[in-house]
């Protein structure tokens, strides 16, 4: 029973009772029924905004949904860029050095091993990353 049909009991049993219209008694009860129905039918009518609302945030949810990934799907590419590893030797102590990419904007390394300045020559790289592809 939704609380329509509960108030529809509750005004039979009302009823059944014969209750005297004209007493305080049974004003207070019709006046306290007749608010119970604008309840429910408030209620009823909250009910069926709500379900247009959440068919309307449905279809927000649906588009963000698709907007996030077209963004997220850039992003991801983005980092999957920057995590880019490489590696060079330094011509110093000729030992392995790994850098990524934000390394590589700024053009030089300091070899952790030796402290040697080691300058990229960024077209090279790009290249180099080309032929293994
Ligand atoms: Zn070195």
């Amino acid at each position: 029973m939704n609380i329509s049909e509960k108030v529809s009991y509750l005004k039979g049993l009302a009823e059944g009772l014969a209750l005297d219209a004209e007493s305080k008694e049974g004003k207070l009860i019709s006046v306290i029924i007749d608010i119970l129905d604008d309840i429910a039918l408030e209620i009823d009518d909250m009910q069926e905004e709500q379900c247009d609302l959440e068919d309307g945030l449905d279809a927000v949810s649906d588009d963000l949904a698709d907007l996030e990934s077209l963004v997220y799907e850039e992003e991801d590419d983005e980092e999957e860029e920057d995590e880019e590893c490489y590696e060079t030797v330094c011509p110093n102590c000729e030992e392995a050095i790994y850098f990524d990419d934000s390394i590589l904007e700024e053009g030089e390394v300091i070899c952790p091993n030796c402290g040697e300045k080691l300058e990229f020559d960024l077209s090279d790289l790009a290249n180099e990353e080309k032929e293994e592809e």
